[in-house]
């Protein structure tokens, strides 16, 4: 049976993986440039599609090593930014449910951002 990893256990293969072979000193501008690069390759599989269609195993292994390039390059910056994406993930779920409710009237949601400014992710519970 495939065994389950948490961002974390992902993050921590990925700092592995990457102090191994001497990368662990790359700078912010090359990890986000990555990131980018990786995700103009991700978008290349879907530039020019309109709906989703039914994928090959073969295209859908293409599409999920390009997922991996941007999930490494995104792990490897929150390592190096000391950021703890799970905590910060469980944090803003919440809020985006409480930014993007359930059955939201959402002409009124984007009426009171529009005369507030106030963004509701923000504010404090
Ligand atoms: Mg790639």
């Amino acid at each position: 049976m495939k065994k389950e990893k948490s961002l974390k256990q992902l993050g921590a293969i990925v700092d592995k993986f990457t102090k191994e072979r001497g990368w662990e000193h790359s700078d912010p501008n090359l990890l986000i440039s990555s990131i980018l690069i990786e995700l103009g390759e991700l978008a290349e599989h879907f530039q020019w599609k309109n709906e989703f269609e039914t994928l090959s195993e073969t295209k859908r292994k293409e599409i999920g090593y390009e997922f991996v390039d941007v999930i490494f390059y995104l792990l490897r910056l929150a390592n190096k930014c000391d950021i703890d994406i799970e905590k910060y993930f469980d944090e803003k779920i919440p809020k985006l449910a409480k930014k993007y409710p359930i059955n939201c009237n959402w002409e009124k949601a984007h009426d009171h951002y529009r005369k507030t400014g106030k963004n509701k992710l923000y504010e404090e519970d």
